[in-house]
């Protein structure tokens, strides 16, 4: 079996200072556990930056001496780096065009040049380890360029991609000064995988208008090298969700939890403060909600956890001061000495809170404006393995609704009146109505999991580098 070299902006380690020493924390995300759930007969090696601005050369060497036994392999970035290739063109240009944010796109070429300049480190990093067989999966936004220079250096390697955000529609993308070289260094792979076939699609169109690539049925040719273009949507680790291994009753938090939902009915969002995620206008439909109903008044909270996210940047900051009004504006208006509507807490859960709220919530409300894929819909259907109760509302511009658009109330995100009435819709739905459709989303999420996701993209990569062997 080939060795299987993952490669993405972040390990799943993460390196923290603290009173001058290194800890050594696993990152969150469904990533790491989705690629560790692969079967042992993988042997894995992971390149990725540990998070942390190391520069003294003695501790970057006994950094990658602890990361080398968890086959791990850091990139280390400077601080110059962090700021113009990760915050700067990862996450304030190519984050808010790729999700039709245009407005606020940054077009700065020292953040392009540092973009390029990064990518190459990483194939710096990468090329120290390859060996012949290896098949290569590189993962994500901020590694675009990566395929390509790993494809001009070594021309028989295996190398797959998944982007994990939305592609844009041709007309976005093309807007892009950078956008040849983008789509160039995304051609280099032998495999591409988006979560939705929208965005597969859309790649496909950029491909041919841009460079002139025809494809296939999803496959395309550059010279001898076939590649592949196809939809994998990402699943969730079920079992963790469905049954977590936590003792919620001595958690503090989810007793508080419970507590409230004795007398109430729970709506649930949980979002990183972004502005691809709609949050005002959520805000705005709840308060429209209660407005236009009053005789929900004392009935009904709205729960929103709001992680912390890119604080450094201007766009979140102001949002962050949206956000705050919104929520203050509709609990003065409508809330009484007993009741606030909002619930608002800025800050991430620990596990066992988060479990608690996806168990208890009757009514998870989760609608961006732009979403690649949309954990939170598919962890919350998974928290009701068990009650099989609670209903979903999802925008319908999240790359989950293609899965889940058989159980879900699908609403356009733009618009308060149909949040307004899928909520009503929602806490009037028969408890057997909830069940029926609960259980097909369940039965969806549980079979095509994160495992089977991974394995899945990793088989097709296989057959194809069998493939381009057997016709080389
Ligand atoms: N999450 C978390 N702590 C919290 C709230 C959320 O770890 O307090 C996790 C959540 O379980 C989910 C992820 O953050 O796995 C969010 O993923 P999603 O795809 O919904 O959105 P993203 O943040 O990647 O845009």
């Amino acid at each position: 079996m080939s060795r299987l070299v993952i490669i993405s902006n972040r390990l799943p380690v993460t390196i923290n200072r603290r009173d001058g020493e290194l800890h050594y924390h696993p990152s969150a995300g469904g990533l790491a556990t989705g690629l560790n759930s692969l079967d042992d007969s993988y042997n894995k090696l992971w390149i990725g930056w540990p998070g942390e601005d190391i520069t003294d050369e003695w501790e970057k060497e006994s950094v990658r001496t602890d990361l080398a036994k968890l086959k791990l392999a850091p990139v280390f970035l400077t601080e110059r780096e962090i700021d113009l290739y990760y915050e700067g063109f990862s996450n304030k240009t190519i984050w808010p065009h790729f999700h039709y944010f245009t407005e606020y796109t940054a077009y700065n070429d020292d953040m392009w040049d540092a973009y390029r300049e990064v990518n190459y480190k990483f194939f710096q990093e990468t090329e120290k380890h390859l060996r012949e067989d290896d098949l290569i999966w590189v993962h994500d936004y901020q590694l675009m360029l990566l395929p390509q220079l790993i494809r001009e250096k070594f021309p028989k390697a295996s190398i797959g991609f998944f982007l994990h955000i939305p592609f844009p529609s041709y007309e976005i993308f093309r807007i892009l000064p950078w956008r040849k070289e983008i789509l160039e260094g995304i051609l280099g792979s032998d495999q591409i995988g988006f979560h939705t076939f929208d965005y597969m699609r859309h790649f496909l169109s950029a491909a041919y208008r841009i460079s002139g690539h025809e494809h296939k049925f999803g496959r395309l040719h550059i010279e001898e090298r076939e590649i592949n273009i196809d939809v994998f949507p990402m699943g969730i680790d079920y079992e963790k969700y469905a049954h977590p291994d936590v003792n919620a009753a001595t958690d503090r938090s989810s007793g508080e939890i419970r507590k409230l939902h004795a007398s109430r009915k729970i709506v649930l969002s949980v979002d990183r403060l972004d502005y691809t995620k709609g949050i005002p206008h959520r805000i705005r439909a709840f308060g429209q909600f209660i407005r236009n109903n009053p005789e929900y008044i004392g009935k009904v909270n709205l729960i929103m956890i709001v992680v912390p996210s890119r604080a450094n940047v201007d766009q979140y900051q102001s949002l962050k001061t949206d956000v705050d009004v919104l929520v203050s504006q509709i609990n003065s208006e409508y809330g009484t000495f007993d009741w606030m509507p909002i619930h608002y807490y800025y800050r991430s859960l620990n596990f066992a809170a988060l479990t608690t709220l996806y168990k208890e919530a009757d009514i998870a409300l989760i609608t961006p404006l732009r979403d690649g894929m949309n954990l939170v819909a598919k962890e919350y259907i998974a928290a009701k393995e068990d009650s099989k109760d609670g209903v979903i509302i999802l925008s319908e511009m999240a790359g989950a609704v293609n899965e889940l658009s058989d159980g879900a109330l699908t609403v356009n995100p733009q618009s308060t009146k149909e949040i307004e009435s899928a909520l009503i819709e929602a806490l009037e739905m028969p408890l057997e109505e909830q069940r029926s459709r609960m259980i097909t989303m369940q039965d969806k999420l549980k079979r095509y999991d994160v495992k089977h996701w991974a394995a899945t993209f990793i088989k097709e990569q296989h057959e194809l580098k069998d493939k381009n062997r057997m016709s080389n």
